[in-house]
């Protein structure tokens, strides 16, 4: 399908960072074919849409999450880290059956899709369930089946199978594949140099937890006299294609080590506080030159995947530590949770972006949304007043998923439905 946007306002980047723009928006197939005017000659070919009152702002893009995670949301709040992890949250995925998985994903992906994200590194356990989700959803997705253990051929050999079928099973235009060992604290250096060399033989990103707890870097220098920043970097783990959620405890010269390597940094905020394990030194790496990104994490530790509010905890949160109100400004934030992130998953100027050539993965946001009006300032709104119930409408690769509030993709009674069941059945 082609679409002509037509009265609405672009939100576009430009070296000066995101502006807004009254122009119109030439979609063909999944690409923006234009911006500003077509051939007159074409005009015919576009299917028409009326975006008066809206903002046509690039889809945004959550870098780091477990969307299965969504039946464990508000299970486990309120307890500490052990009795959140090892008495709540493992016990129900050890018995959760994988179906479970699947109708939990495509309840992430609702969320998601509700709140603006276009698109979404998931990390999960339940093999061709979140690739199934994100299929029916049409979303984009950057998937990995967790991998732990030893040796990835021998303890771990199951999963990086597993993990091969469903990249054979589900890799797509929108669906692409990253391998996940899940921590250092998990997996043995062993693993994550055979993965290293994986990712490399066959071209595929890869991602890890890496640094969210004092803990774990006090272990990893009694264990291995290093901090894990510089354990994978001797591991020959870090480099451009290598995507590294949290980040939060930054020691000696880490954050050097990471600018060097060309890894890509993802801050959880909301996950890192609920847990208390702290911030991300998102500014100080950001001055270093470390490509930053946002994510949400699951459910079980933030509660939402709501890439709105993400943004605006991102930039209050610093400007609080910092006692700076001029500490990660808006436009800084949203150019994480976009720009950067395409950079990270390799897809420089074709999502993250409103530019010619680029996917169309594009949020539609209702500017007279009361908690948006009178839109003094559209930027600085996304970050500090929006909540993501503004997002009226969703396209992903040149296809509506969600119109004027209404989901095209996913059946969401069913959800509701399944998930109720599982929630009886399981918790
Ligand atoms: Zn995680």
């Amino acid at each position: 399908m082609n679409y002509k946007i037509t009265n609405g306002q672009l939100l576009v980047y430009t070296e000066d960072g995101f502006k807004v723009e009254k122009k119109d928006l030439y979609i063909e197939g999944d690409k923006i074919a234009g911006i500003g005017a077509c051939d007159p000659a074409k005009e015919d070919a576009y299917e028409t849409v009326d975006a008066s009152d809206k903002l046509i702002m690039p889809g945004l893009i959550n870098m780091h999450t477990h969307a299965y995670m969504t039946t464990m949301r508000n299970y486990a709040d309120d307890v500490d880290f052990d009795e959140w992890l090892f008495k709540r949250v493992m016990p129900v995925e050890d018995r959760l059956p994988k179906e479970a998985a699947y109708w939990s994903s495509l309840l992430g992906c609702m969320e998601m899709i509700r709140t603006g994200t276009t698109a979404f590194v998931d990390m999960h356990m339940y093999c061709g369930q979140s690739p199934k989700a994100a299929q029916q959803a049409g979303m984009r997705a950057f998937i990995g089946r967790g991998l732990v253990g030893e040796d990835l051929y021998e303890d771990g050999y199951s999963r990086l199978k597993e993990a091969l079928e469903e990249k054979e099973a589900y890799e797509s235009d929108l669906i692409r594949f990253v391998l996940s060992p899940h921590a250092i604290y998990s997996c043995s250096e062993k693993l994550y140099v055979q993965v290293a060399e994986e990712a490399n033989k066959r071209g595929m990103l890869k991602q890890t937890h890496l640094s969210e707890s004092v803990a774990e870097v006090d272990n990893a220098v009694s264990k291995y006299g290093r901090t894990p920043v510089k354990l994978l970097s001797d591991l020959g783990f870090l480099d451009q294609h290598t995507i590294l959620a949290h980040c939060v405890q930054m020691r000696g010269d880490d954050m050097e080590i990471l600018q060097r390597s060309g890894a890509h940094a993802v801050t959880n905020p909301a996950s890192n506080a609920k847990l208390g394990n702290g911030f991300a030194p998102v500014v100080e790496m950001d001055q270093k030159g470390i490509n930053l990104c946002i994510g949400t994490d699951g459910t079980a530790s933030n509660n939402t995947l709501n890439m709105f509010r993400e943004m605006g905890l991102l930039s209050l949160i610093h400007k609080g530590i910092h006692k700076d109100s001029t500490s990660a400004p808006a436009q800084f934030v949203l150019k994480a949770a976009t720009v950067n992130a395409a950079k990270a998953l390799g897809m420089e100027h074709q999502t993250g972006v409103i530019e010619t050539g680029a996917c169309a993965d594009l949020n539609f946001v209702d500017l007279k949304a009361v908690s948006l009006f009178p839109n003094n300032n559209i930027v600085s709104s996304l970050c500090y007043s929006a909540n993501g119930s503004e997002v009226d409408s969703v396209m992903i690769g040149g296809k509506f998923v969600m119109k004027n509030k209404e989901m095209l993709t996913i059946d969401t009674e069913r959800v509701y439905y399944e998930m109720n069941k599982i929630i009886n059945e399981n918790l």
